[in-house]
């Protein structure tokens, strides 16, 4: 297992920032660490990088306690935090050198050149890191992260702030280098996962509400359903939600149509079905609606006492 963590918590005074959390992930792997601001993505990541203590729990890389052996680890990782410390002053090649050289890398000067090159600095390299586009100096953040080789990378938002061609951009170039790495990778957004992860871990308030393939997310069997129905004659909302297995009803955009969520779906489209029947009307049209993987996460992260 390249990263495990183990009922990790963080507890800042009152608040349990990240509370009691344990996942694994395989070599390969691109997962997403997805969850709204506040969520404790930060913290997460700041205590398998061993810049913070865990308050409780333990975090290994390569089955290596972080807590432990933290310069081990830490050889081991490609961390770009997420307001990326940069030096503005340096040039890019300058910068890149001295990580090399703080990182022991044996040839900084070749490995310098290999990493202008794999994160497309070419064209910029001689500008100073100030004099750079956000999206470019993304791009020296993850040069930084890469230059020990590590076989973990750990990105913190990695394209918050950035404009969509930016955003593309760097999105590709983490699924180019991702496929030789374990990569994980924290976003509020949830399309960000859809584009480049595998699997996604979802966190809400310091606590995991949902782990899963990408693909499978939007297919969890304890959200609702929403089906869709249109009516040849008026049914009141009342009506509709005397029906046991009706949770929700919203008017659709037709007339006498109703986007319904109900948990069980057979059950709740024979109830439409008679409830129709009974005042001499038929179903127009009845179909399930597919829910973005933004509902499932709307869903996942609203909190208790929003509602
Ligand atoms: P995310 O990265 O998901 O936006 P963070 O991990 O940064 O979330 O923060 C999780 C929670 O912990 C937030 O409520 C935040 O205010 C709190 N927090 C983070 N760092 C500290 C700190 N150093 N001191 C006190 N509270 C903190
Ligand atoms: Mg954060």
């Amino acid at each position: 297992m390249t990263i495990r963590v183990e009922n990790l918590t963080k507890i800042y005074g009152p608040q349990k920032a990240v509370d009691n959390i344990s996942f694994e992930l395989k070599k390969g792997q691109i997962v997403g660490f997805l969850g709204p601001n506040g969520a404790g993505k930060s913290t997460t990541m700041k205590m398998l990088t061993g810049f913070i203590p865990p308050s409780s729990g333990n975090a290994y890389i390569d089955n290596i306690n972080v807590e432990e052996q933290p310069l081990i680890t830490r050889s081991r990782i490609g961390y770009l935090p997420e307001h990326n410390p940069l030096y503005l002053d340096m040039y890019i090649r300058e910068y890149l050198r001295f990580m090399a050289e703080i990182n022991n890398v044996k040839n900084p000067k070749k490995r310098t050149e290999e990493l202008i090159e794999l994160t497309g600095l070419t064209l910029e390299r001689k500008k100073k890191i100030g004099q750079l586009s956000k999206g470019y100096r993304q791009r020296v953040g993850l040069a930084q992260a890469l230059i020990h080789n590590p076989d973990v990378l750990i990105l913190d938002e990695p394209t918050s702030g950035l404009d969509p061609n930016q955003i593309g951009e760097i999105r590709k170039l983490i699924l180019e280098i991702g496929s030789e790495k374990t990569v994980l990778l924290s976003t509020h957004i949830m399309q960000e996962v859809e584009a480049i992860c595998q699997r996604t871990i979802i966190i809400n308030r310091g606590k995991i509400v949902a782990d899963a393939a990408t693909t499978e997310l939007g297919k969890r069997n304890d959200t609702d359903i929403v089906i869709y129905v249109e009516f040849s004659k008026e049914i009141s909302e009342s009506d509709l939600r005397k029906i046991p297995e009706v949770k929700n009803v919203s008017k659709g955009s037709q007339p006498n149509s109703w986007h319904i969520n109900t948990t069980e779906s057979q059950s709740c489209k024979i109830a439409l079905n008679k409830l129709i029947a009974g005042v001499g009307g038929y179903i127009l049209e009845q179909k399930e609606e597919k829910q973005s993987l933004e509902d499932i996460f709307q869903k996942l992260t609203r909190n208790v006492d929003d509602l």
